[in-house]
């Protein structure tokens, strides 16, 4: 019997725009990412002309308004090109959704000014950005953040490192949270700090267990310069316009993990159905087929979870819960997904000559990112029993 082909995820979209963008994204993919991604991830190489390419093709800025560059999609579409765009190779989903979460601050708190000035170079005149929360002393307690910034005339002098930066070193634009009054949430402000800044300068990128294509960057401010004219929003109002692009940011996680589910669940279809043992392919056995089966339904309910938040996002409904939710649920599901179709696999599962497990240790990554799953719990329960008493 032969190898079962995967058939491409039928998907409720809700136009026939978004029909068409769903078609060019899966030609670009088969053209110009899937061939390059096992290769290209096993050299860390970083597909920088693929960003080139995406912007180009407005898919850098598909979820923001048109007035700015943007493509003025609904997030039910969006997620679901960043799903199959993660399936075909995590660091360019993962890559295109935190670009996102840098657009996020100016768009959604900028002044009109400061969005013509800016937006349209970022969501589609061929910029990378990256945004820059975490520090080496905080990661899920980011409110305790310690990088400066002191006003100095019509500047502020920023002085502080950031950790963990996702296209550290290589963006041209970096959303950038710091300490600009007291202590604690109510203290951060949000600034836009172009790459070339001078004084910032990145480590050498961490070297890590998997999405090796994508730099992971420490970033040292040594007392660079913004302009207050890059200041996005209120001083002080920096945590929160951060967590509101994390609710959104969020969302692109977990369709990214269940695009890599996805494709895990493809592979072991294909290889269940190819491989013979005792005489039958190996997807005769009730234990495997009850496995597959297994992995398909996780991949459908987090498919459902991510989009019923996403619509909710549409609708202009409050979805900060619900993005917690689907993040916590994709992301698990995708470990679990993944490990097992290393298990369909078999011995040939934990060779490099078959992807799966490069889709094992890139799901990992997903219950760390944006909250780890740990705090996605912690939002979740505040909303059901109120915030800890201590
Ligand atoms: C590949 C990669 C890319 C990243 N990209 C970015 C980026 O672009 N921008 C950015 O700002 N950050 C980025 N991060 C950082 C990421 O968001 C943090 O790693 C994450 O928030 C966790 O912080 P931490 O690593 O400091 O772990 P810690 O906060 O030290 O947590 C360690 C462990 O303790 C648990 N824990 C902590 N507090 C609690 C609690 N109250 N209750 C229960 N458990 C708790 C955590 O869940 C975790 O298991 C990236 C990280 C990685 C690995």
């Amino acid at each position: 019997m032969p190898d079962r082909a995967p058939q491409p995820v039928e998907r409720q979209l809700p136009t026939e725009e978004s029909r068409d963008l769903l078609a060019l994204v899966r030609d670009m993919i088969q053209r110009e990412i899937a061939p390059r991604a096992a290769a290209e991830e096993d050299a860390g190489h970083f597909p920088r002309e693929v960003f080139a390419l995406l912007s180009e093709s407005g898919l850098l800025g598909l979820p923001y308004d048109a007035e700015h560059g943007g493509g003025d999609q609904p997030y039910e579409v969006y997620l679901q090109v960043l799903e199959e765009l993660a399936a075909a190779r995590l660091t360019v989903g993962l890559g295109v959704s935190v670009h996102s979460l840098a657009c996020h601050a100016l768009a959604g708190y900028g002044t009109k000014e400061q969005q013509a000035a800016h937006l349209p170079a970022m969501l589609g005149g061929g910029l990378l950005g990256a945004y820059c929360l975490s520090e080496p002393a905080s990661g899920s307690d980011a409110a305790s953040l310690r990088t400066k910034a002191v006003r100095d005339g019509d500047d502020w002098v920023v002085t502080g490192t950031k950790a963990w930066i996702t296209h550290g070193g290589i963006a041209d634009f970096y959303t950038v949270l710091a300490r600009t009054g007291e202590e604690g949430p109510r203290g951060i402000t949000a600034f836009l700090v172009p790459g070339d800044a001078e004084g910032l300068n990145a480590a050498a990128p961490e070297k890590k267990m998997g999405m090796k294509g994508s730099p992971t960057a420490q970033l040292n401010f040594d007392g660079v310069r913004v302009p207050d004219a890059r200041r996005i929003g209120e001083e002080g109002q920096g945590f929160a316009i951060a967590l509101s692009a994390l609710d959104s940011g969020r969302l692109g996680i977990a369709a990214c993990a269940i695009g890599v589910a996805q494709a895990a669940l493809d592979e072991a279809v294909s290889y269940a159905t190819g491989r013979q043992q005792f005489g039958r392919p190996i997807s005769d056995f009730q234990g495997l087929r009850f496995m597959l089966a297994d992995m398909a339904t996780q991949i459908e309910a987090g498919r459902s979870l991510y989009l019923a938040a996403a619509r909710l996002r549409d609708a202009g409904r409050p979805f900060s819960r619900e993005a917690a939710m689907a993040k916590l649920f994709c992301t698990d599901a995708a470990m679990r997904v993944t490990t097992d179709a290393v298990q369909v696999l078999g011995g040939y599962g934990y060779t490099l000559d078959f992807p799966v497990e490069r889709f094992m240790r890139e799901a990992k990554v997903l219950q760390i990112v944006e909250g780890t799953n740990q705090i996605q719990r912690m939002v979740i329960a505040r909303r059901l029993v109120g915030p800890e008493t201590r």
